[in-house]
């Protein structure tokens, strides 16, 4: 879609979009000497608390400097750059993202949301702006976690731990799949205090923002399909996620057992599987917001055979959903239908728990002020709902209120093939400023 001329625009809205194009080499620039100095030859290698990470703060905390900002860092490794406002003491915007990546990740994951804060600055500086607030960018360490350290913990470190948020015992269960080694030890060989996190007060005074703004590419096809550079998010999907669900029926023999005296684990597994699909469509079809998901689906490769009734599948169940009245609907319904099928078929299920998740709803005020703004500039948007989760989620857990702006981005996200116009940014980038100027 071609970007509208920014000569059409009414006179501020042309000075923003002008001064964002001005802007632009800071955002450039900085993409391409991070994605320099992370790669790991297949794509960015940002893990966690390594040297890759703190490059990539390194050279962010660098162009804060070159534009003026004042910098800070907390104790949990994460970033502070803040534009003084005309009233310092009157709370201001924080916006970011995260500098982590996947391994072998895209760029913009995370760092396109910390680079538009800095470039939405930029804008401002150009356009002779002072907002009336201070603002701040914040480029947040760990919030892709998950994705190098396995055991019971919930990701996203950098913006729980300065929020107050994260159970310190995750600090532990976290063990980080290439070393073996804890969280918590690799947090204090970067240099950094994981026994702060142990007073649960976090670095953040939450008083002192009003709220906090994400720009992040959309990890999704919908923009992309639809023909639209960014989107205005709905809400991040909360989640309900039994990790490790059986089935035990009988093994026996396929061709000697009649049908009624079978217990076969597999046509029962199937059969909640359907059923809740269905369920999960007619939900949709009614207007309810819902993914769902069977992750793992397997047999006992040691004990099944082509002549066997199958005695054990082994599956996980994932929903997602906006609505967590959704997610409690389709946790009782897994639960009803397999009590129904297990009697039905002679089998018996363990679902496990489920450990619901809450959606993080985006504030109201700030999506319809972000829905003008995009008029205003002449940028066309849709409102969209996050499937994947983010920092602002744990804003909101926290209790400030939050927005989010997505990118159009192709080929998907968490692997090295993303692809971000930079068109799209700077449409993206230019709503940012708008905002902060609200
Ligand atoms: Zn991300």
């Amino acid at each position: 879609m071609p970007t509208p001329s920014t000569s059409a625009l009414p006179g501020a809205a042309a000075v923003l979009a002008d001064a964002t194009r001005q802007a632009m080499p800071v955002a450039t620039g900085l993409f391409e000497a991070i994605a320099e100095a992370t790669n790991d030859g297949v794509g960015m290698a940002r893990e966690p608390y390594s040297a890759n990470e703190q490059k990539a703060s390194d050279l962010l905390e660098a162009k804060a400097r070159e534009l003026a900002l004042h910098v800070d860092k907390d104790v949990f490794g994460n970033l502070y750059m803040t534009l003084p406002g005309r009233d310092r003491d009157a709370p201001g915007w924080i916006t970011g993202s995260h500098i982590d990546s996947v391994p072998s990740g895209g760029n913009f994951d995370g760092l396109a949301g910390v680079v538009a804060g800095l470039t939405a600055i930029a804008a401002l500086q150009a356009a002779g702006i002072v907002p009336a607030t201070d603002i701040t960018v914040m480029g947040v360490r760990a919030e892709e976690a998950s994705a190098w350290y396995a055991g019971a913990h919930g990701g996203h470190i950098g913006s729980r731990s300065a929020l107050g948020i994260l159970p310190p015992a995750e600090l532990d269960s976290a063990i980080n799949t290439r070393s073996g080694r804890t969280l918590r030890e690799h947090m204090a060989e970067a240099g950094f205090s994981p026994d702060r996190v142990e007073l649960g007060k976090g670095t953040l005074d939450l008083a002192r923002h009003r709220g906090w703004l994400e720009l992040h590419i959309e990890q999704g096809p919908v923009l992309e399909r639809l023909g639209l550079p960014v989107g205005v998010v709905t809400a991040i999907r909360g989640s309900a996620r039994a990790r490790s669900s059986r089935c035990l029926g009988a093994y026996t023999h396929s061709g000697a057992v009649p049908h009624e005296y079978r217990s076969d684990a597999v046509l029962a597994t199937v059969e909640l599987v359907h059923s809740l699909e269905q369920e999960a469509a007619r939900l949709r079809a009614a207007g309810g917001d819902l993914t769902y998901t069977v992750g793992k689906l397997f047999t006992d490769a040691g004990l099944h055979s082509i002549t066997k009734v199958p005695g054990q599948v082994d599956f996980c169940l994932e929903y997602r959903s906006q609505e967590r009245a959704v997610l409690d609907h389709m946790i009782d319904r897994a639960r009803t239908e397999a009590a129904r099928i297990a009697g039905e078929r002679r089998v018996a299920f363990d679902l496990g728990s489920f450990s619901p998740q809450d959606p993080a709803t985006m504030d109201p005020g700030f999506r319809a002020a972000l829905n003008r703004g995009a008029v205003e500039l002449g940028i066309p948007v849709m409102d969209i709902p996050s499937g994947a989760g983010h920092d602002a989620q744990d804003f909101v857990h926290a209790g400030l209120p939050a927005a989010m702006i997505f990118v159009r981005n192709a080929n998907g996200s968490h692997n090295a093939k993303e692809a971000m116009d930079y068109a799209d940014f700077e449409l993206g980038t230019r709503l940012l400023a708008w905002m902060m100027m609200q």
